[in-house]
């Protein structure tokens, strides 16, 4: 059953998606529609969505056709897979195809490689390059969650602008909030558990399985936070934790199967491609092995007072706030104080790394800590978070095409190294949308071939 709900009139807010009760102060141009369906678990479901949609669901409902599915299952680990607690994403995996050389990319956060999903491009090119970066207009550091922040197009839009339909199911707030209306139908997640800002497994996938038995979009974007979640939580300490993270393996395994066995019974399997992958991977850390770079650089008098920090778990971005004039003197001290810690692993001076496809927004010097480290700014008590990743040691995820589509091949494994940008470039040569050119071609290629 679908219910559309129009409201009229004044004031902007982006964070305005699924409170159908404050729609009202949008201005009539940006207005859109809500659309409260029933959920599998019973309860009622809402989602935004673009104006007209709800037409579009309801009077030419596509009932043939591609359609491609993107599950994330945040922060997995490879290996996780196969450790026998998630029989179903094995067998899944066991029969499509798989990527054992399937990798996150720098940063390995969540919301870049996030977005680098749905882009197809590097950070260079998106403007996205980490969680937290430093904002120079703003004087301070902050999280990527603006729609303003994505600077390159989405997969979902251009499946918009080639008259599909997208639905996005992000178990994250800030995922929400960088995607913001590119979708066409948008579950905004809840409810939220408070401090890890994110909806639980069984809350994402009741609005998953309504948002495509509901409205059948050509592409639906999944998150699942769990995993990730549990792997950061250190409530009870190390045995408890590994507890807590075996008993949330098995959970989102459970919630993938309802997903694939929706498909199966409503005889979408056919003609589904299903992308399975993690953002990033995790590592785990003890309280002595932190790296903390504030007091170290302060204590510089060429550093002191010119220099900021955005501290993504794994990885660390340094800028320089000094003057222009003194940028290059600052950053080779930069360099040089952070080589000399214990954990640090790599420092980058990121315009003469090239390679790492980061640009501007990630400041002037990017630190990794070794395996079984984290970084803690601007105290060592400021990260009391033992899970974390952000460094190369959490690049390897889980990577494979399953769905019963003709073209994923079957029982097969791959060589090559899938990496988060070739997800978009894979899904858009299944929906037969066309591949952008020159300056705008994307940086990732089709899995598919
Ligand atoms: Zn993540």
């Amino acid at each position: 059953m679908t219910d559309c709900v129009h409201r009229d009139a004044a004031t902007p807010s982006p964070f305005l998606d699924g409170d159908p009760e404050r729609e009202h102060l949008r201005p009539a141009a940006q207005r859109r529609t809500f659309l409260k369906v029933a959920g599998a678990g019973g309860a009622a479901l809402t989602f935004s969505a673009a104006l007209g949609a709800e037409r579009a669901a309801a009077t030419s409902r596509p009932a043939l056709g591609n359609r491609a599915y993107v599950i994330v299952v945040d922060g997995c680990r490879p290996d996780e897979i196969d450790s026998g607690l998630m029989p179903n994403l094995q067998a899944l995996r066991a029969g499509g195809l798989h990527f054992p050389q399937g990798r996150s990319l720098p940063i390995m956060e969540t919301i870049p490689n996030h977005v680098m999903m749905m882009t197809g491009v590097r950070p260079d090119r998106n403007g996205v390059p980490a969680n937290s970066v430093y904002d120079r207009a703003l004087g301070a550091e902050r999280t990527l969650e603006l729609p303003t922040d994505l600077k390159a197009t989405t997969l979902m839009t251009l499946a918009r602008k080639h008259g599909m339909t997208a639905g996005s199911v992000l178990s994250k707030e800030y995922l929400y909030g960088i995607f913001g209306r590119n979708a066409t139908y948008r579950w905004e997640p809840g409810p939220i558990v408070p401090v890890s800002g994110h909806a639980p497994d069984p809350f994402t996938m009741d609005a998953a399985l309504s948002i495509v038995e509901e409205f059948d979009p050509h592409l639906v974007f999944v998150n699942l936070g769990d995993v990730d979640r549990v792997g950061h939580t250190d409530l009870t300490g190390g045995l408890s934790l590994e507890l807590l993270r075996r008993t949330a393996l098995v959970a989102t395994d459970l919630q993938v199967k309802r997903f694939v066995d929706m498909l199966k019974s409503t005889g979408r399997w056919a003609r589904s491609l299903v992308v399975v992958l993690a953002d990033h991977s995790m590592d785990w850390s003890l309280p002595h092995k932190v790296v903390s770079l504030t007091s170290p650089l302060a204590a510089d008098p060429v550093l002191k007072g010119k220099v900021a920090i955005a501290q993504n778990g794994g990885a660390n971005l340094v800028y320089w706030t000094g003057p222009a004039s003194q940028r290059q003197a600052g950053v080779d001290r930069i360099v040089a104080i952070a080589k000399a810690q214990p954990g640090v692993l790599g420092v980058y001076d990121r315009a003469r790394v090239p390679r790492l496809r980061l640009g501007a927004n990630a400041g002037d010097v990017v630190v990794y800590c070794r395996a079984g480290w984290r970084f803690s700014d601007p105290h060592v008590l400021a990260n009391p978070i033992p899970g974390n990743h952000g460094h190369p040691t959490t690049e390897p995820i889980p990577f494979f095409l399953a769905g019963g589509h003709p073209a994923v091949p079957r029982g097969r494994t791959s060589p090559l190294v899938a990496t988060t940008v070739d997800v978009t470039p894979t899904v858009a040569r299944f929906l037969g949308l066309p591949f952008p050119t020159g300056r705008w071609a994307w940086d990732g290629r089709s899995l598919l071939g």
